[in-house]
C-alpha cells in the first residue's frame, strides 16, 4: 500500500545508498517495495557478514567506534541486533512532511553521531549537516538505512567509494553489482578514484544494455573515510554531457581508437613500462579523465602531431564537440571546411610546408597569420576570386577572438590529418623519428 511506503530517494547519499542496499538484497526492484518484515529478514542476513574477520577493517572506517567494533562493547553482536531490531519496532511511513534531516518526511527520533553516520558532526565535519550541534536528527527508517550502506561501498586504496546518480537505473545496478560480490568483498582494483569513476561508469554501460542516450544520467562519487582518527571526503562528478560521451563512444565504430587517446592521458613512459601490466599505470594520473570532470579541453589527445595522424575519426570528434565541449554546429562544420580547404589547398600546391607553419604557430596572431597566408595560397592556386573573406572565416571560425584559438588549431590539424594523412606518407613529409607521442604532458 501506497501510504505505507518507507523508502523513497532522499537528498542524503548514505541514506540513499542504504536504501538501495535494502531492496537490492532483497530482489526487489524499487524502493517503495520495501516493508517492514523485510527488514527483519535483511538484519539477520548482514549481522554475520559485518561481524566476519575480513569486513573488520571496513567497519572500522564505516562506523567506528559503534557497538560493531567498540573494544568496549561486550556480547556486540548481541548489542548490535537489539539495536537494528529497535529501529525497525520504531520505524514509520512516509508521510508529507517532517524534521528528519534526511528524508524530511518523517519526525526525528534519533539523535545519530558519526559512529552511526558517516562524517556527521565532528572535528572538521561539524559543518557537513545543517545542524552543527551534537549529533544529527534522524527518523528511524532512515537510520537504520544507513546501516546497510556497507553492502555497497567499494575499496579504494584507504577510502571507501559510493556512487550517486540521479538515474534509479545507476542506483540499482551499482548496488546489484556490489551485493552480487559482497561476500568476496570485491574492490574495485584502484586507489585512484577519478580512474576509478570512469571505469565504474565504463562498466556499468558496458554491461547493461539500457538506452542510456536517454537517460540524462549524472554520477557522483564520494571518496571518503570515516575512521577514527583522520575522517576524510572528496566529491567527484561526472557530467550527463560526459556519460552520454561515453555512451556515444559504446556504438562508434572507432571505439578502440577511444582506449588510445585515454592512455595518452597517464603521465607513464610507456617506453618505460610494461603495457600489458595494468597496475603500473592505471593510478597514475590521467589527464584525458581530469580534463573530462574539470570542463577542459581533450581535443589534443585527439592528434599525434609527431606522426600526422588522429584518433578516432571527424564524427566522434564532433560529437564530443558538441555534446561535451558545447561548440555551436556552425562552428564545428567551418571548422571542418576550413580544414578541408587547406588539406586540398596544401595538396594541389605540393605545398606541405604550408601545413608546418600551421603546426608551429605559437601564438594568436600568428596562428591568424598562417590562416590568412593559406587563403592566398588558395587564390593564387585557383586563380579565382574567394569563395569567402577572411573575415568571414574568423566570425565563425575564432569567434571568442584568442579565447581557445588553440584548440582550434587542434582541429584544424585534426581534420588535415585525417584527410591528408597517406598523402603525406607519399611525399615523405612525417618523420621515420620514434613515436615520443604516446603520452602527452
Ligand atoms: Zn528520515
Amino acid at each position: 500500500m501506497a501510504d505505507e511506503m518507507i523508502y523513497s530517494v532522499t537528498g542524503n547519499p548514505f541514506v540513499n545508498a542504504g536504501s538501495y542496499a535494502i531492496a537490492s538484497w532483497l530482489k526487489k526492484k524499487n524502493l517503495s517495495e520495501i516493508d517492514k518484515y523485510d527488514l527483519e529478514d535483511c538484519i539477520h542476513d548482514i549481522i554475520p557478514i559485518y561481524f566476519s574477520e575480513n569486513w573488520k577493517k571496513q567497519m572500522y572506517m564505516i562506523f567506528p567506534n559503534s557497538s560493531i567494533v567498540n573494544p568496549s562493547v561486550k556480547n556486540k553482536e548481541e548489542r548490535y541486533t537489539s539495536i537494528l531490531q529497535e529501529l525497525i519496532e520504531d520505524l514509520q511511513p512516509l508521510r508529507n512532511s517532517g524534521n528528519c534531516i534526511a528524508c524530511g518526511r518523517r519526525d526525528a527520533d534519533r539523535s545519530l553521531y558519526k559512529s552511526e553516520v558517516p562524517l556527521t558532526g565532528s572535528g572538521k565535519f561539524v559543518n557537513f549537516y545543517s545542524n552543527a550541534t551534537n549529533g544529527a536528527d534522524y527518523c528511524s527508517a532512515c537510520a537504520l538505512a544507513v546501516q546497510f550502506l556497507p553492502l555497497v561501498l567499494k575499496s579504494c586504496g584507504k577510502m571507501l567509494l559510493l556512487l550517486q546518480s540521479n538515474s534509479h537505473k545507476v542506483m540499482k545496478y551499482w548496488a546489484n553489482d556490489c551485493i552480487k560480490n559482497v561476500r568476496m568483498q570485491i574492490a574495485t582494483g584502484y586507489k585512484n578514484p577519478k580512474n576509478a569513476l570512469f571505469h565504474i561508469t565504463e562498466q556499468l554501460i558496458m554491461e547493461y544494455d539500457e538506452r542510456w542516450q536517454d537517460e540524462n544520467v549524472s554520477l557522483r562519487l564520494y571518496y571518503f573515510t570515516n575512521y577514527g582518527q583522520g575522517p576524510a571526503l572528496d566529491i567527484y562528478d561526472l557530467p550527463t554531457a560526459v556519460f552520454r560521451f561515453l555512451t556515444y563512444i559504446k556504438t562508434h565504430p572507432r571505439r578502440t581508437d577511444w582506449y588510445a587517446i585515454v592512455r595518452r592521458g597517464y603521465h607513464v613512459n610507456w617506453n618505460k613500462i610494461n603495457e600489458n601490466d595494468e597496475e603500473s599505470y592505471k593510478n597514475r594520473r590521467n589527464d584525458v579523465y581530469e580534463n573530462l570532470l574539470s570542463n577542459k579541453s581533450i581535443v589534443r589527445y585527439f592528434i599525434n602531431r609527431t606522426k600526422k595522424s588522429v584518433y578516432g575519426d571527424w564524427s566522434l570528434i564532433s560529437y564530443y564537440l558538441k555534446e561535451v565541449r558545447k561548440l555551436d554546429e556552425n562552428r564545428i562544420n567551418a571548422i571542418k571546411e576550413l580544414g578541408d580547404e587547406i588539406a586540398s589547398t596544401i595538396k594541389e600546391n605540393n605545398d606541405p610546408k604550408r601545413l608546418g607553419h600551421l603546426e608551429r604557430a605559437a601564438n594568436y596572431n600568428s596562428f591568424r597569420n598562417v590562416l590568412r597566408r593559406l587563403i592566398k595560397d588558395r587564390i593564387a592556386a585557383k586563380n579565382a576570386t574567394p569563395l569567402f573573406t577572411f573575415d568571414d572565416y574568423v566570425q565563425n571560425i575564432l569567434p571568442e577572438g584568442a579565447l581557445r584559438w588553440r584548440e582550434t588549431q587542434d582541429l584544424l590539424l585534426f581534420r588535415i590529418y585525417e584527410v591528408l594523412h597517406d598523402w603525406l606518407i607519399e611525399h615523405n613529409v612525417i618523420s621515420d623519428e620514434p613515436d615520443d607521442e604516446s603520452t602527452i604532458d
